[in-house]
């Protein structure tokens, strides 16, 4: 059977090659191809001998996925609906900033958690993504953007779907993506975002040392009960130690997610409460605009209701700051990911993911 590269990790490829009856080193050659010299097929790795690149032509299957569709926002941001064997597509995007280039990977097809918010959740669970359709993602774009010159430096796990519902495959790729003699994206490149799927945070933290974002959105149980109903099995109480067990390094903290909708969690008291709540957890908020979408149940504060919010978290001492939306032309903003459906087609636009 065909081998898929990017779904083992730099040990598991060596076992591979022994097993081949190769030397070790066969590994690292073909794992520096791969990830680091962004070789888009065998016939690339010159340093290889022929006989070894028939035998990986014939043994590995195309690591680099096929591109569906391709958006380019007016702001730069990217997005790409790449296409999974079983015709699944997953989507990624690409946010580039001053002196850093981010992209937002998915780790499932959809998402099972309805987020009323989140036009993902309007999207049924197709399945879980493997870890090679998910380290994929990063390659595709780091390869696809080196072309011009483009550098990739972060990675958030903030695209489709909840992460910590796709642990194992999440634990495995982000493993691969941190690989020093690859795609080497260091831990504190990398944010693994969530909603509060709290009975599986530790375990998370245990196994991937990277950063924690969390979609908060309210510090009241009956409002997140609605806006991120897992909030309805494990509540404020329980995120909060979660988020306190979450092993940081050094200075680091939290990031909360919360997107400001028109009279449902923006007011004066909301930011007050949201001060007082987060308390003793080293915090960073990220203050999320709406962009609405066909049939979304919410309107965007207003501009003005958005600095007020700030204000009052920044002025007790927390870093807070208003993400700006970023590919929102082209259904790339956060929370806007639809799967191919008519939000590609260049339909107005929405918010912020898990
Ligand atoms: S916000 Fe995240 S967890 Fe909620 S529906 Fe969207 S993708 Fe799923």
């Amino acid at each position: 059977m065909a081998l898929r590269l990017t779904g083992l990790t730099r040990e598991e490829l060596t076992e591979q090659m022994v097993q081949w009856g190769e030397k070790p080193y066969r590994a690292v050659q073909v794992w520096s191809w791969v990830y680091a010299k962004l070789a888009s097929s065998v016939e690339e790795m010159t340093d290889v001998s022929k006989t070894f690149r028939a035998r990986l032509t014939d043994e590995l299957t195309p690591w680099l996925p096929r591109a569906v569709s391709h958006r380019v926002s007016a702001d730069g941001t990217e997005k790409w609906l790449l296409a999974c064997d079983d015709g699944v597509v997953t989507e990624t995007v690409y946010i580039p900033e001053p002196g850093r280039g981010t992209v937002c990977v998915s780790s499932q097809a959809g998402c099972s958690l309805a987020c009323p918010f989140c036009r993902t959740g309007t999207l049924p669970l197709r399945r879980n993504l493997t870890t090679a359709e998910i380290v994929e993602q990063v390659l595709f774009v780091r390869s696809t953007l080196a072309t011009r010159g483009l550098r990739v430096t972060n990675v958030v796990l903030m695209g489709m779907g909840e992460p910590l519902y796709n642990l194992e495959a999440v634990t495995r790729a982000v493993r691969i993506i941190m690989d020093g003699n690859g795609l080497a994206i260091g831990c504190r490149k990398l944010t693994l975002s969530t909603s509060g799927v709290v009975n599986r945070m530790e375990e998370a933290g245990k196994n991937l040392n990277v950063n924690l974002a969390i979609s908060l959105h309210s510090v009241r149980d009956g409002v997140r009960d609605q806006l991120v109903p897992i909030n309805r099995k494990f509540n404020l109480a329980a995120l909060r130690r979660a988020a306190l067990a979450w092993p940081l390094r050094g200075r680091g903290r939290v990031t909360w997610e919360y997107v400001l909708l028109d009279g449902v969690n923006d007011s004066e008291q909301d930011a007050r409460e949201l001060v007082q709540w987060l308390k003793g957890i080293p915090s960073k908020v990220n203050l999320l605009g709406f962009n609405p979408w066909p049939g979304a149940p919410y309107t965007p504060s207003s501009r003005e209701t958005m600095l007020r919010f700030q204000e009052i978290v920044a002025n007790s001492g927390l870093v807070t700051i208003i993400r700006d939306s970023r590919g929102a032309d082209v259904g790339a903003a956060c929370g806007q990911l639809a799967g191919g459906t008519d939000s590609d087609a260049s339909s107005p636009e929405m918010n912020r993911n898990a």
